[in-house]
């Protein structure tokens, strides 16, 4: 039902995932999530572009945002999306877009992320970032998601870039889109058990893992990992979206682990934010009022 509802109503239950429209508000945001002793990954919002040219326009922006952010000495590094670079329309020039930022990223002793998107996207974004980490070997860091069945062989298929002084870096979720039973895992516990199977492999192999998940007894598991192998703290950390999950947020940071916070921002908040929708399992009853209050 969600793109039947005006934008304006959509935003009402949309911005509390959204940290604002503009730089200044991700800036602002991102201080206050690093004076809570968490760091943040900074998204510009925006995906699957449809003309190549949109693609120079972003570039620019995440420029600015990486020198910005550094100028202000925030705690963080930034996600891109290779959607949002022409992936679907030119692979090449999308690497070549997601190049210059990862330089501009490494003149400013930053960090980039890739996000990964749908299956049609996962081989490309996974050949983007071995091409990258073999340019910028600590400035760039993949995602893989535990739902998908080739993600095990993926993770195993790199192992080849771990390098003593640049582990592989990748931030292990769940997955988001919606994926054929051919080519990701459906069941709630089945996701569950694969995501620690995986988790537990790369800690194994000294792979530097964001664990980015709100499910507490993913966490738990995640717990007792680390203690089992007895990983330090400065080899992992728990991962969460801006506006999920806060007090959980905050138990995780006060048994004294790394905590980061995802924090889109810009004005092209809509496909993000009704995917976070979706997932919020009180959406219903926001549905549910934003129609009495329609009516
Ligand atoms: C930092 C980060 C980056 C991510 N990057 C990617 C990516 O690149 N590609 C990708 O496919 N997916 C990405 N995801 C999304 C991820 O794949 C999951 O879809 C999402 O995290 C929900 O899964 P979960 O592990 O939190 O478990 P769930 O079972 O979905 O949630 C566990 C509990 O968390 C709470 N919760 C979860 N979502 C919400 C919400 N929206 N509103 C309110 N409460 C909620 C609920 O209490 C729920 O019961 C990312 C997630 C995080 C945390």
């Amino acid at each position: 039902m969600l793109p039947l509802f005006p934008e304006r109503i959509v935003w009402i239950f949309s911005k509390k995932y959204i940290s604002g429209q503009t730089i200044n508000d991700a800036l602002t945001e991102s201080r206050k999530l690093n004076q809570n002793k968490i760091k943040v990954s900074v998204d510009l919002l925006g995906e699957y572009i449809k003309n190549l040219s949109d693609a120079d326009h972003y570039k620019e922006q995440y420029i600015d945002l990486i020198k910005r952010f550094t100028a202000e000495k925030i705690d963080g590094h930034f996600s891109v999306k290779p959607s949002m670079f022409g992936l679907l329309l030119d692979k090449e020039a999308c690497y070549r877009n997601i190049y210059d930022i990862v330089k501009v990223a490494d003149e400013c002793n930053s960090f980039i992320r890739i996000d990964m998107e749908d299956s049609e996207c996962t081989s490309d974004e996974i050949a983007i970032f071995r091409r990258l980490k073999s340019d910028f070997p600590a400035r760039v860091g993949l995602v893989v998601q535990a739902y998908m069945r080739r993600t095990s062989d993926d993770i195993k298929n790199l192992l080849d870039l771990n390098l003593p002084e640049a582990p592989l870096s990748f931030r292990l979720c769940k997955g988001i889109y919606i994926e054929k039973e051919a080519i990701a895992y459906q069941g709630y516990q089945e996701i569950r058990d694969h995501y620690i199977d995986d988790l537990r492999f790369m800690l194994q192999k000294g792979i530097y893992v964001g664990i980015a998940t709100h499910d507490q007894y993913l966490i738990e598991k995640a717990y007792e990992i680390i203690e089992e192998l007895n990983v330090p703290k400065d080899k992992y950390e728990f991962q969460m979206l801006f506006g999920v999950a806060p007090n959980l947020r905050q138990s995780i940071v006060d048994r004294g682990h790394r905590m980061r916070v995802y924090v889109p921002y810009g004005k092209q908040w809509f496909g993000y934010s009704t995917r976070r929708l979706k997932e919020n399992p009180n959406m219903v009853w926001h549905i549910l009022k934003a129609m009495v209050v329609k009516q």
